[in-house]
């Protein structure tokens, strides 16, 4: 471990970083809106760089060393306030003074405000630690990866950086930064930036990388990953980090990675950010994929054998412009990141893969609408979320989110929005954005005062009003007639093995799964699960889709592979639901839930183990 003092040391001799101080931040900042989620005032003082210089500690599983903030303040601003979460601070330090501080109440998930009197400074020297339990790490142990070596990544959405970074840690304020990470001498660091020293240096303690970003980011997109990590090359700017034993895996999965950079980029403009790699993360990864800029972070759940799942990179890539480029500003608009990329995504899908494919996909999504229109409240059906905190479903802010802009582009035809849709890119690219603020240029660029055409759009319903505006048209996808023709099949008393399962791809399969009455009899289980050998599957989605009716009928025989999905992969999608369901089955369900957590929890990331530890009750 650094000393501390040492380390303060060398960072004020280092030579500092620019800062743009300017006299009227109000002149050269734009205007944010109130985010709640954040204690930091960005109209007084305001993060644009920062710079780290950490050391992961794997024994200890904290990262210590020091963090440097460029800062551009009202000229009468006496402090700045930063977001910080479980952070161990040592000395605050500016214009080679120390710099008095404090910590506010703690306010939950929110953590709490750190307000340093600036004293004149524009540049400012945290020296701190993480905390081994901060929820944007997870320090996983040698069991636990594929290499038999330790592995460390950060996840920061939505507000989880300020357990990892002491910054100001809001959607809208954006912010440049560069980083030297020492990690231990046999391990690989990257991150979610250019990657200024790929094979590091030894340094004392191990291992030293450097890293840039030199596009300003929210910073909820800094990310980063130590591990035995090795990389393969897909395209010119595309390639593969994972373990050594996973790459010849991702590398086939992720073949058409180079030609989706360039389908995303005929849709909507140039790809900014340089290269496009993906990380592939051992199985305890809580998401699908993370959109870090320049390096995606993706579950290995996506590693289906045959590219069927691979609609999760065409998302991340796209959230390249819509997210990282054009971003929320504040979390209660994430379908303006989340919605926009759904539909993206479907885009890129049909380019690549044909419309059929696409629409599989809306038809799916639709479902899914339905059922979060018929089980959630109202407040959580709105695109525009009134809580910021509402733990909003994935169906409303996605799907109805893609829902919508599919509506515009069906009513004022496709040429004329991906039009729009471009220049909008290049109009905001770096800058925060609200629904209010996308509905007026969309007003304005788009509608241009066409009465006719504004009625027909219902902007205002599809953005603020619960459930579906009258416009909406259900989609339809023809390959989906036969599925639904065998599930009737099937419920009529006919064998399932009539259903041409073998030649079916992965959303049919999901289709029939998903269709079939949720209460089955034991027989009709037996008979499904023999026909199609369900508990062997190999595609997580569909393998889901099937545990779902294991669970939701307390089928025994499907037991030992719903443990198996439990405790070999740990992404919340998939976890939290079914954790969720055997817990209403009382004595069936509950022992089973409290066993297999007993073994899996340790292997969750403390996201998804926070989340499953309410469920069950932990
Ligand atoms: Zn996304």
């Amino acid at each position: 471990m650094i000393q501390r003092r040492t380390l303060l040391a060398a960072t004020l001799a280092a030579p500092a970083l620019s800062a743009c101080a300017t006299t009227d931040i109000r002149a050269s900042l734009p205007e944010l809106p109130r985010d709640t989620q954040s204690y930091a005032k960005p109209d007084e003082a305001r993060v644009l760089h920062v710079s780290l210089d950490l050391q992961a500690d794997f024994e200890r599983k904290v990262l210590a060393g020091s963090c440097t903030l460029s800062i551009a303040a009202r000229d009468d601003a006496r402090e700045i306030v930063l977001d910080v979460k479980g952070l161990n601070i040592g000395l605050v330090s500016g214009n080679g003074r120390t710099l008095p501080f404090v910590i506010g109440e703690s306010n939950g998930a929110r953590g709490a405000p750190m307000t340093i009197q600036l004293n004149g400074a524009r540049e400012i020297t945290i020296i701190y630690e993480t905390s081994p339990d901060a929820e944007a790490l997870q320090w996983l142990t040698p069991a636990q990866t594929a290499s038999g070596k330790p592995f460390l990544f950060s996840q920061g959405q939505s507000i989880l950086t300020r357990t990892w970074a002491p910054t100001q840690d809001s959607p809208g304020i954006r912010q440049t930064y560069d980083v030297r990470l020492v990690a231990p001498a046999d391990l690989i660091a990257v991150m979610s930036a250019e990657m200024l020293t790929p094979e590091g240096e030894i340094v004392e303690g191990g291992r030293a990388f450097r890293f840039r970003m030199r596009n300003p980011v929210p910073i909820y997109l800094m990310a980063i990953a130590v591990g035995d990590l090795v990389f393969g090359s897909v395209g010119p700017r595309t390639g593969v980090w994972t373990e050594p034993t996973v790459l010849e895996r991702g590398l086939y999965e992720c073949a058409d990675m180079e030609a989706m950079v360039r389908t995303a980029e005929a849709l909507y403009g140039p790809y900014r950010w340089g290269r496009y790699d993906v990380l592939i993360l051992p199985p305890s990864f809580p998401y699908g994929g993370m959109e870090n800029p320049r390096l995606t972070f993706l579950t290995p759940t996506f590693l289906a054998g045959d590219r069927s799942l691979v609609s999760l990179i065409a998302h991340e890539l796209a959230h390249s412009w819509s997210g990282n480029l054009v971003t929320n500003a504040v979390w209660s608009d994430s379908w303006l990141n989340e919605g926009f990329t759904t539909y993206f995504e479907g885009r890129i899908i049909e380019a690549l893969y044909g419309a059929e494919r696409a629409t599989m996909a809306d038809v799916l999504g639709w479902a899914e609408i339905q059922e979060a229109i018929r089980t959630q409240p109202a407040d959580l059906q709105r695109l525009h979320l009134l809580d910021p905190a509402a733990d909003s479903p994935s169906a409303i802010v996605y799907e109805k989110g893609a829902l919508f802009l599919r509506t515009i582009e069906r009513i004022m035809g496709r040429t004329r929005f991906d039009a729009y849709l471009r220049s909008y890119f290049d109009r905001y690219a770096f800058q925060p954005m609200t629904t209010q603020k996308f509905l007026a240029d969309f007003r304005d660029r788009a509608v241009r005062g066409d009465a006719a055409l504004e009625q027909q759009l219902q902007l205002d319903a599809w953005a603020y009003e619960p459930g579906l505006p009258s416009n909406v048209e259900e989609p339809h996808a023809e390959a989906f007639d036969q599925v639904d023709h065998f599930v009737s099949d099937f419920v009529a008393g006919n064998p399932p093995a009539a259903a041409p399962w073998e030649n079916w791809g992965t959303f049919e399969r999901q289709r029939y799964l998903q269709t079939l009455p949720r209460t089955l009899t034991r027989q009709q289980l037996d008979t499904l699960e023999s026909s199609f050998a369900l508990n062997e599957l190999g595609n997580n989605e569909v393998l889901f889709n099937w545990l779902e009716l294991v669970v939701n009928n307390q089928y025994d025989p499907g037991v030992p592979s719903l443990t198996h999905f439990l405790t070999s992969q740990g992404r919340g999608k998939f976890v939290r639901p079914l954790y969720r369901v055997l817990m209403t089955k009382a004595e069936w369900g509950r022992p089973i839930a409290r066993r297999i957590y007993a073994e899996a929890r340790p292997m969750y990331h403390p996201i998804v183990a926070a989340a499953v530890d309410r469920i069950v009750g932990v």
